[in-house]
């Protein structure tokens, strides 16, 4: 590989993103962004100090006032490793409603920008290669049935202990790709020039080798 190359995996919610681009980083030797995990943990820090959305006052305060960092696949919320409090069904639905505000998409857009200008990497998102990235040199659209991408969180979050019904947890996963795909500002869409990979009868090994191969 020559340079610096900036890949983009944008898709819904449990389409197996964060998994292939964590192993296609690995595999190419590049840093893996992850930037569902930073407006997660923005979602976290609103429900943690308890501001509403309405509350542009205390919401733009709190985002000055914020640091998002990543260090050896951990995500870091002002200096503090918040991996396992960011992945729950309430935090899913905080980072989808505020995933919506201007402010919060402001900076960690900008944040985003600025670290796939530094050094190769492959980021995971929503609007990644339609707006974060848009002039990457690689672009994915990573999709599955919203059954099949149930069926996989279903099965995460119990495996975790996390006490949900498959029903719930298809519910919400519906809910969030209907509000990911309406929202005015970035909402989830296919870059024109992606790659659309439908990962429902492929196993995550299967999707991984097609990335790598259509990159190498
Ligand atoms: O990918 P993940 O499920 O962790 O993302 C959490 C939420 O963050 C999504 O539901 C989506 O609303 C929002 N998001 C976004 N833009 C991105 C990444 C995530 O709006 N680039």
């Amino acid at each position: 590989m020559k340079g610096i190359i900036r890949i983009a995996v944008d898709g819904p919610g449990g389409a197996g993103k964060s998994t292939v681009a964590k192993a296609v980083a690995a595999r190419l030797g590049i840093d893996y962004v992850d930037t569902g995990a930073m407006y997660r943990a923005i979602g976290y820090k609103m429900r943690e100090e308890g501001i509403e959305p309405d509350d542009t006052e205390r919401l733009e305060a709190m985002l000055d006032d914020t640091d998002i960092d990543f260090a050896d696949g951990d995500i870091i919320l002002d200096g503090v490793v918040v991996n396992d409090k960011i992945r729950t069904p309430e935090i899913s639905k905080a980072a989808s409603m505020c995933s919506a505000l201007p402010q919060v998409r402001a900076k960690l857009v900008d944040i985003q920008r600025s670290m796939g200008m530094k050094k190769s990497v492959i980021m995971d998102g929503r609007d990644i290669g339609s707006n974060v990235l848009k002039d990457a040199e690689y672009k994915f659209f990573l999709t599955a049935s919203a059954e099949e991408r149930a069926d996989r969180r279903y099965k995460e979050l119990t495996e975790k202990g996390e006490n949900v019904s498959f029903d719930e947890v298809l519910a919400d996963i519906k809910e969030r790709d209907h509000r990911d795909r309406t929202r005015e500002l970035n909402p989830l869409v296919m870059a024109e020039d992606a790659v659309e990979i439908d990962s429902t009868d492929l196993s995550i090994e299967e999707v991984i080798d097609r990335i790598v191969k259509e990159i190498e």
